[in-house]
């Protein structure tokens, strides 16, 4: 099988590391490589793709909502989130998959179920993986969503975007007494935006202080793998998920839907481990 990922940047994806080692642990032959393409060029890496040049794609920035035009079909959460970040083929037929669904809760689930049956859940971010992440919850039907992000209009639309989910969701102000407030009563809060990364140079979300013991904080970012963020939570005596968790979850979910295979989840938890500090 000819497999891969295809986004713009996209030399800085882990996902070969951890398919490709599954793949070799599983005695597969499969490749699985980096397709850089630029927004002009989706058309005709698309056109490749369903003349069975590859046989499945993960599909990340800034690709995943472009790529649906293309799809024949939708699954696995596609069409409820709005994006697509697996595609399968079926012949010429291409079918969209949203994994990040899955992987976000099968993260929280494997490593702190006991902490994710609770209700109140307070999300930083109003992106692609902050979309995944309320529709996950709200699958979950958590008692109340509460969306903080630096827009707040983007907020508001994500928002309007799960209405009928069945669960209460507010948006606050992301620098507000309330967002103070609904730190210190959430019980799980989950940054879902770029702040942490090594790239991008806030490093704290407001409110974060008040994080203490007894709640279980997500950080969906994994460069740095500890992030300030999660060493705050640390610090506060708080549980605490890094985001390597839900990348191997949503590759194993993709891996299962090309393959058929069970993916080999702790060794691509290592393989990735040693990748990052290679880095
Ligand atoms: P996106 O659609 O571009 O959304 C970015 C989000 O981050 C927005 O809410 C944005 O707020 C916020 N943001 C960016 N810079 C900020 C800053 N300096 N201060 C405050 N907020 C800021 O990106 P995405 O696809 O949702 O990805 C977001 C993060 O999740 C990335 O770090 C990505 O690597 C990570 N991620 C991880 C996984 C995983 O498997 N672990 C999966 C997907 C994504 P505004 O609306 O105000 O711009």
């Amino acid at each position: 099988m000819v497999l891969g990922v295809i986004g713009h940047p996209v030399s800085h994806s882990l996902s070969p590391v951890m398919h490709s080692a599954a793949a070799k642990s599983l005695g597969l032959d499969l490749t699985y490589d980096t397709y850089d393409v630029p927004p002009d060029e989706l058309e005709d890496l698309m056109d490749r793709f369903r003349n069975g040049d590859m046989d499945g794609l993960n599909v990340t920035v800034p690709h995943k909502v472009a790529v649906m035009e293309y799809m024949n079909e939708l699954m696995d959460n596609a069409e409820k989130v709005g994006a697509v970040n697996t595609i399968c083929r079926k012949g010429d037929k291409l079918i969209g998959a949203n994994t990040d669904v899955y992987g976000f809760i099968t993260s929280v689930e494997k490593n702190a179920g006991e902490i994710a049956a609770r209700g109140r859940i307070l999300v930083y971010g109003a992106g692609g993986a902050a979309r995944a992440v309320c529709h996950a919850f709200a699958d979950r039907n958590v008692e109340r969503l509460l969306i903080a992000n630096r827009t707040r209009h983007k907020a508001e639309a994500l928002a309007d975007s799960l209405t009928g989910v069945g669960c209460a969701i507010d948006v606050l102000d992301y620098e507000s007494n309330n967002l103070v407030d609904s730190v210190r009563s959430a019980d799980i809060i989950v940054n879902t935006t770029s702040v942490g990364m090594e790239s991008v140079s806030e490093k704290f979300l407001p409110g974060s202080e008040n994080i203490h013991q007894g709640q279980l904080v997500v950080d969906i970012v994994y460069r740095p793998l500890e992030t300030p963020l999660l060493r705050q939570a640390k610090r506060a005596g708080a549980m605490t998920l890094d985001g390597l968790w839900m990348l191997i979850h949503q590759g194993a979910r993709s891996f299962t839907l090309w393959t058929g295979a069970e993916f080999p989840v702790e060794l691509a938890r290592v393989s990735l481990l040693k990748a990052l500090n290679e880095d």
